[in-house]
């Protein structure tokens, strides 16, 4: 675990003879109801490079959220290996998986999940509190670069009721950032957003993607917001169904 595993600053073209930062193998996972099992995933086997801009497809229920999770490490599946950034994920307990969420994962949630009594400065802030060892000035130039980015800062101040769901997002976007995670994950992050201010966000996120060189890894049902991903992976009834690559993104 206190390996540094630093695949979040590197330019793309250096990257392209490390392992996949994701190797997902087998992955199924079973939700027990009363009543019935439910099969939200059905044997998914994927790969997913550092760097890339990555989007999971499919209707409702068809296991979007379920396969995030995991990738998050929020959940564990029922059977199958993950491997993120070389760990065995599956085999981390819930304090190490908190390590790993911490140091390596940023998550963008479709209502933004703002923290309404604080500004949208301390709300991109407020991830650090969990980060020791980061000087005040480097937090503060941080924030300020990530501000500037989503093109926030003169909104600082502001809470979140004061801006529009666009701009929340954007600071929920910075807010994702600010630890230099080498993986994003973003569940349905344009469902509350019409679709002029959706294709900014996701625009927004691969320039990030660009600058930063991290992995955003975004859930849609949305066939318009789709085609912005690279690497399009599609989902029906948790089996996976087709790998699309788009232009930009290397083929393997
Ligand atoms: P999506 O995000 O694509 O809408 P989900 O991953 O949320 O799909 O759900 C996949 C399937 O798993 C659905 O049939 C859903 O009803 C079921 N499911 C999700 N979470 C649970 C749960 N906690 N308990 C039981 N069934 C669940
Ligand atoms: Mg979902």
């Amino acid at each position: 675990m206190d390996e540094q595993i630093d695949v979040s600053i590197r330019p793309q073209k250096e990257r392209s003879n490390m392992v996949a930062l994701i190797k997902a193998q087998n992955i199924t996972k079973d939700y027990q109801t009363e009543e019935v099992v439910v099969h939200a995933l059905r044997e998914v086997d994927f790969e997913i490079e550092p760097a890339s801009f990555v989007s999971f497809v499919g209707p409702s229920g068809s296991g979007k959220t379920t396969i995030l999770n995991l990738i998050g490490c929020l959940d564990k599946p029922s059977a199958g290996n993950l491997r993120i950034a070389d760990t065995d994920v599956i085999g981390l307990d819930r304090k190490n998986s908190a390590a790993f969420r911490g140091k390596h994962l940023g998550f963008i949630f479709q209502d933004f999940n703002l923290i309404p009594v604080l500004t949208v400065y301390e709300n991109i802030e407020y991830p650090l509190i969990m980060v020791q060892n980061i000087p005040p000035q480097e937090r503060k130039e941080r924030i300020a670069r990530l501000l500037a980015a989503v093109d926030m800062t003169d909104q600082a101040h502001k809470y979140p009721h004061q801006v529009s769901g666009g701009q929340k997002q954007r600071v929920a976007i910075a807010r994702a950032l600010v630890t230099n995670p080498a993986l994003v994950l973003a569940d349905e992050p344009t469902a509350n957003l019409d679709s002029q201010t959706a294709y900014a966000v996701i625009g927004l996120m691969k320039k990030m993607r660009d600058d930063f060189g991290t992995t955003f890894i975004f859930s849609t049902h949305d066939t318009k917001i789709v085609g912005e991903a690279e690497v399009i992976f599609r989902l029906e009834d948790g089996r996976l169904t087709a790998k699309e690559m788009k232009g930009g993104a290397k083929s393997g």
